[in-house]
This record gives structure tokens, sequence and C-alpha cells, in this order.
């Protein structure tokens, strides 16, 4: 059985748009799961330290079969072969892939909380996610309603 997920990508080093690129492609290349839509890229601003690179930011839709635990080991996988380190609480990375939704789960495990908690806060979810999803309903409401009542300051289109 194949479940409807939405996935959020960031990065803000080492060539930001080309690491969600490759990212796209690397969430296609494989028999258990397949990318059904992705958003265009955008550029914001960072969120917590602010001496940090600005963030290209994109959300895709997903169908897979992988239940939600493996799920998230394949997307740690594949951000730790674009190099991703730890480095400091909302702290600069190559890549971030957080699953935003999993069909219509509720999960709250140590290692997971779906729906995802600050989807609804973010504009650079919510703008991407609107491109794809807007009639989507989170916390209650379309997407796309989410997405026009937040505060746009610092977010645009690149491509
Ligand atoms: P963040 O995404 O908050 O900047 P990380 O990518 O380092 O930070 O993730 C920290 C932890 O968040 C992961 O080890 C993972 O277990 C947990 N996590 C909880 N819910 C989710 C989710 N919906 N998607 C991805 N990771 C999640
Ligand atoms: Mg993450």
């Amino acid at each position: 059985m194949m479940t409807t997920c939405y996935i959020a990508l960031g990065s803000n080093l080492d060539d930001p748009a080309a690491q969600i690129e490759t990212a796209f492609q690397e969430l296609d290349a494989t028999g258990h799961t397949r990318l059904e839509a992705r958003s265009s890229l955008w550029s914001s601003k960072p969120l917590g330290p602010q001496d940090q690179p600005d963030y290209v930011n994109a959300v895709c839709q997903i169908s897979t079969s992988l239940m939600p635990a493996p799920l998230l080991d394949w997307l740690q996988s594949i951000e730790r072969t674009h190099h991703r380190i730890k480095t400091r609480h909302w702290g600069e990375r190559t890549l971030d892939l957080d699953i935003l939704i999993y069909g219509d789960q509720q999960i709250q495990t140590e290692r997971l909380t779906i729906p995802h908690p600050q989807m609804t806060l973010r504009n650079f979810v919510l703008l991407p996610l609107a491109e794809i999803a807007p009639q989507l309903i989170i916390a209650g409401e379309p997407v796309s309603n989410r997405a026009d009542s937040i505060d746009q300051a610092g977010i645009f289109r690149i491509k």
C-alpha cells in the first residue's frame, strides 16, 4: 500500500539550490517511493542564529510504501549522503528533510511527531506547500488560507 506524504526540504550550505534539486531526484529514484509533486524553490531567512546564510526551502509530495520510522531512517540516510553534520540547534545544514504529513496519521514517538508541529507557523513550509497542495487541511484549515494569512516578510520564490 502506498501512502501519500509531504516532505519539507531545507538547505543553506554548499549550493543550497543544487542540494534540494538533487534531493528531489533521490526521493524518486527507488522502488519504494515515488515523487508525485514538487514546489518551487524559495529563499528564506534563517530561524534561530542569524549569523548563517539564507535558506533554500521547498516541499514535495511523495507516495511511499515505507512505514513512518523506516521513512525517517531513509530520509536521514539521504541527509548523510549530503554530508550533513550536526552543528548547533537550528544551525546551518547542507540538507534537512522533515516529514510534514504521513497519510492521515497522527504519530507521537520519541523520534517522530507527525503532523510536524511547527508546520503551520512556518512561511517557508506553508508557501511551497500551498503551491502543490492548496486544499490540504492542516489544523482544521486549507493550506492556502493559512499561507495567505501568514507573515511573508523575508521569503520569496527563486525558481
Ligand atoms: P530540525 O529538523 O528540528 O532542525 P533535525 O533535522 O536534526 O532538526 O532533527 C532532529 C530530530 O527530529 C530527528 O532526529 C528526528 O528524530 C526528530 N523528528 C521528530 N519529528 C520529525 C518529523 N516529523 N520529521 C523529521 N524528523 C522528526
Ligand atoms: Mg529535520
